[in-house]
C-alpha cells in the first residue's frame, strides 16, 4: 500500500497564470504572486482584493489600500501558457528533474528553477 505524504503536492508556482473557481473573483485571471504550500493558499495578482487601513505616515497621507489575500488552491487552476486554457498537469522526467505538462496539449508548463537548490 501507498502511503501518501501529509503535504499535498503543490504543482502551481510563482509566476504561473492561474484562474480562479469560486469566490467574488470567480473566472478572474492572474500572476501568482506566492504560494503557500503548509497552508495550500496562493496569493493571486488582483484577486481577493482586501482593503487595508493605513496609518498616517510622514511618507503618506494614510487612507485606505488594496492588498490581495491569500486564495485557497482548490479554488483555483492554472492555465497553460500553451494552450491558454485550464490545465489538467502532468508529470514528466526530463532529465533527471521533473517538469509539469499540460495534459492538453501535452506542452511543458514553465517550472523554471532557479540554478540555485
Ligand atoms: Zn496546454
Amino acid at each position: 500500500m501507498q502511503t501518501e505524504t501529509a503535504h499535498k503536492r503543490v504543482d502551481i508556482h510563482r509566476n504561473d497564470t492561474v484562474k480562479v473557481l469560486s469566490g467574488k473573483d470567480k473566472g478572474k485571471q492572474g500572476r501568482v504572486l506566492r504560494v503557500f504550500p503548509d497552508k495550500g493558499t496562493v496569493l493571486v495578482e488582483h484577486v481577493m482584493m482586501v482593503k487595508k487601513h493605513m496609518r498616517p505616515t510622514q511618507r503618506s497621507k494614510g487612507g485606505v489600500a488594496e492588498q490581495e489575500s491569500p486564495v485557497s488552491l482548490s479554488k483555483v487552476q492554472l492555465i497553460c501558457p500553451n494552450c491558454n486554457q485550464p490545465a489538467r498537469i502532468g508529470h514528466k522526467i526530463h532529465g533527471d528533474h521533473k517538469v509539469r505538462v499540460c495534459k492538453k496539449c501535452d506542452g511543458d508548463i514553465g517550472g523554471k528553477k532557479s540554478a540555485r537548490g
